[in-house]
């Protein structure tokens, strides 16, 4: 296949360069939780020691993602699209995707999962995969 790649799936530098930018965006959102004192309850049930509570607690964390995926698509359904990209306003469309992505930050870094570094990893198998990867329906 010859087409052309987005620089982020070939160039290290571009890579380096989000990596370092979402991972301290990452650790900020992280931070403003922690300080909100949303990890107080999660950390202190983590602590029990009780089998399978990590994962419970990814679970809730991820059924918050789900969440702000959820009002994003209600966003979508209900507002003109001329609104859709108002990102000074809660509850637009953008600002529920940015909820999504912000709350899979928080979550990524209290588990010190490499969030960036598997992003740049999606995009350039992504970029591999082809014209509807393959030939998928969707
Ligand atoms: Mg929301």
């Amino acid at each position: 296949m010859n087409r052309d790649l987005p620089v982020i799936a070939e160039s290290l530098w571009h890579q380096a360069d989000f990596i370092q930018a979402f991972g301290k965006a990452s650790r900020g959102a992280y931070q403003v939780n922690v300080a909100n004192g949303w990890w107080e309850d999660r950390n202190a049930i983590m602590a029990s020691g009780m089998p399978s509570v990590v994962p419970l607690v990814v679970i809730g964390c991820l059924g918050l993602v789900q969440s702000e995926a959820s009002e994003a698509i209600e966003a979508a359904r209900k507002q003109p699209q001329g609104a859709w990209g108002d990102y000074l306003t809660k509850d637009t469309l953008v600002r529920e995707l940015a909820g999504t992505v912000v709350r899979c930050m928080d979550l990524a870094t209290r588990f010190d999962l490499p969030l960036a570094e598997a992003i740049v990893e999606e995009i350039k198998a992504n970029a591999e995969r082809g014209y509807k990867h393959g030939g998928k329906a969707a």
